[in-house]
C-alpha cells in the first residue's frame, strides 16, 4: 500500500513525522528511541531524510587549511530499512538529485528495490554549502523534475542509457515538496506553483509542505493550487518552536514567517523551556484548527522537538 492510500484508508487526520539520519559515527540508539517514543501515537509512515557531502576546512601546519569532503549524515537508505524491519512502519526516504549523478540516483533506486522500499519523498535537494546557487553534480537532475523524470523511466522499465531492465521490480510511488510560503529562489508564487503542477502531473502522488507557522498561509496555498488543477493531498509540515535561538534561525532557515501573535508569546520568554510551552500551545492550536478544515495528515519535523511533538499529539489524537 503506498502513502496516499494509507492517508485515504485513516479515518481522521493521520499522523507521520520525518527524522534524520544519525551523525557520523554516533550510533542509531538515540534515532530508534525517537520512533519508539512516537510510535504511541500509530505513525502511518517515516520520511528519512537525505544530506549530501559538504566541505569543511581544517587548519595545518603553517596556516594553511585543508580541505576535507564529508558526510555527516550518510545512511538514509539503510537506516529507511533498518526502521521498516525494526518497526514495521512504511518508511518514505528522501531522494535528492543534489551531489549526485543519474548513475548515483539508479544505484539508490535499486537498492531501495532490493530492500523493499517504494515510497520516495523526491526533492532537488539543498545546494552545497559552499556554493552560492544549486549546481547538478556531472550529469546528475537540476530540478526535482529531472529526477521525477529518471524515475519514470525507471518504473517504464529503463536505466537512465536507455538500456532496457531484464527483470524490473516494483514501481516507486512518490511524493514531492512544496512552499506555501514560496522557495526561496522562485521569481514568484505563481511560478512556483507551476512548478508544483508540473511535478504532480509528472506522477507526484502528494506534495509536503515546507514547515510554517501561519495556517492562513497554508489554506491559501491549498486553495491556490486547487485553482490551478492541482488534485493531489498536500500535506501540512509542522515544527514546533522549541529553542529561544530558532525565533531568527527558523525563518532564515526554511524562509518562513512566524506570525506577530507567535512572535510576541516568544519574545517574553526568558529560556528554551518556555519558548518550547508556547511551541506546544502554537502548533496544538494550529493542528486543531488543520484538522477542522479537513488536513489530509500531519507531518511533523522532529529535530529538536519530540518532546513537543509528543506532547501536541496527545493534545489533539
Ligand atoms: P524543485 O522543485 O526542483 O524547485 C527548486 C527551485 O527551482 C524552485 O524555486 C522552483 O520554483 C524552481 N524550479 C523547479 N523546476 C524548474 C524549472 N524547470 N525551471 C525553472 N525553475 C524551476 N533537502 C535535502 O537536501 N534533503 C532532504 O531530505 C530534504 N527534505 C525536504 C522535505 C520537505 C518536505 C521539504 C519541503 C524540503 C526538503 N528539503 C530537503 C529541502 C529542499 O531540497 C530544498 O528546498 C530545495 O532547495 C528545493 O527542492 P525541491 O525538490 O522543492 O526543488
Amino acid at each position: 500500500m503506498n502513502i496516499t492510500d494509507i492517508i485515504k484508508q485513516k479515518q481522521g487526520t493521520a499522523f507521520s513525522f520525518e527524522v534524520l539520519p544519525p551523525l557520523k559515527g554516533t550510533g542509531t540508539d538515540k534515532l530508534f528511541r525517537t520512533v519508539e517514543e512516537l510510535s504511541e501515537f500509530s505513525p502511518r509512515y517515516i520520511n528519512i531524510t537525505t544530506h549530501r557531502s559538504e566541505y569543511v576546512y581544517h587548519e595545518v601546519e603553517g596556516g594553511l587549511l585543508q580541505r576535507q569532503r564529508i558526510r555527516r549524515r550518510p545512511g538514509t537508505i539503510a537506516i529507511a530499512a533498518a526502521i521498516q524491519h525494526k518497526f514495521n512502519v512504511p518508511v518514505v526516504p528522501h531522494i535528492v538529485a543534489s551531489g549526485n549523478t543519474r548513475e548515483d540516483l539508479e544505484y539508490m533506486l535499486l537498492d531501495l528495490q532490493f530492500l523493499d522500499i517504494s515510497d520516495l519523498l523526491v526533492l532537488r535537494g539543498d545546494k552545497a554549502k559552499e556554493d552560492s546557487t544549486f549546481r547538478p553534480t556531472g550529469d546528475g537532475p537540476r530540478y526535482a523534475t529531472e529526477l521525477i523524470e529518471q524515475i519514470n523511466r525507471f518504473n517504464e522499465g529503463f536505466f537512465h542509457d536507455g538500456t532496457p531492465i531484464k527483470v524490473p521490480g516494483e514501481k516507486f510511488h512518490y511524493g514531492v515538496a512544496c512552499y506555501p510560503e514560496k522557495h526561496e529562489e522562485a521569481p514568484n508564487m505563481e511560478s512556483d506553483l507551476a512548478v508544483l503542477k508540473q511535478k504532480v502531473d509528472m506522477g507526484a502522488e502528494y506534495a509536503v509542505t515546507q514547515l510554517f507557522y501561519d495556517n492562513r498561509k497554508y489554506f491559501e496555498f491549498v486553495q491556490r493550487a486547487r485553482a490551478l488543477g492541482i488534485e493531489v493531498p498536500i500535506i501540512p509540515g509542522i515544527k514546533p518552536l522549541a529553542k529561544l535561538s530558532q525565533l531568527s534561525i527558523v525563518p532564515k532557515t526554511f524562509h518562513c514567517d512566524l506570525p506577530e501573535a507567535l512572535y510576541r508569546e516568544a519574545v517574553k520568554c526568558k529560556t528554551d523551556e518556555e519558548v518550547k510551552q508556547v511551541g506546544i500551545e502554537w502548533a496544538t492550536e494550529q493542528c486543531r484548527e488543520l484538522m477542522r478544515n479537513g488536513a489530509p495528515s500531519l507531518h511533523f519535523y522532529t529535530v529538536s522537538a519530540v518532546e513537543s511533538i509528543k506532547q501536541i499529539a496527545r493534545n489533539i489524537y
